[in-house]
């Protein structure tokens, strides 16, 4: 990602939305806004083995392993407008635990990129699968679209729920509901 090629083109979307980049509170707007979409899509740069970095413990823990409420902001491919919302990622570990902070990281890594919320979610399944070779893994996210919030519909309170299940959550209801119930409740 060349940050004077991004630059260059954020200048021209100004002046092709009518503005004029040279004017005062313009001036320092097509890199700042450069820095910032890099950022927001950092993911592409990085690694699920640099992220995770070895944090992976054993453990004989073979209960369910929650982490919820993480926080997730994304972009959607069809706008490149946010979508914000949050996690919830279950695990059955089978043998080795992977540390908290890193779910979150495992979340953030997908968030930061163009996507499309389902794909998130399997993707942040999956990778959690990958990495701790679970029994099972079920992720949920529910995020508001700025896409249908600012423009189209205009739907203001309408949010999107997606999950998917895998191993163990996906063939044992009780499992699922048991996941279900606990990010469910309010603490
Ligand atoms: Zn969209």
């Amino acid at each position: 990602m060349s940050l004077e090629n991004l630059t260059n083109n954020y200048r021209e979307i100004l002046t092709n939305l009518g503005e004029q980049p040279q004017r005062d509170g313009l001036k320092g707007t097509p890199e700042r806004a450069a820095k910032a979409m890099q950022f927001l899509c950092r993911g592409y740069t990085q690694s699920l083995e640099e992220i995770v970095n070895g944090a992976l413990f054993d453990s004989d823990n073979d209960e369910m392993v929650i982490v919820k409420d993480i926080e997730l902001y994304s972009l959607c491919e069809h706008h490149m407008l946010p979508f914000i919302g949050k996690a919830h990622v279950a695990y059955i570990p089978t043998g080795k635990v992977i540390g908290l902070s890193k779910v979150a990281r495992i979340v953030d890594m997908f968030a930061r990129r163009l996507q499309i919320q389902e794909n998130l979610t399997r993707q942040i399944a999956e990778a959690i699968q990958q990495v701790t070779n679970a029994a099972g893994v079920a992720v949920v996210i529910e995020a508001k679209h700025m896409c249908m919030m600012m423009r189209g519909v205009e739907k203001q309170n309408s949010s999107m729920h997606s999950s998917v299940m895998l191993g163990a959550f996906r063939e044992s209801v009780n499992t699922r509901q048991e996941f279900l119930q606990l990010i469910s409740r309010s603490n």
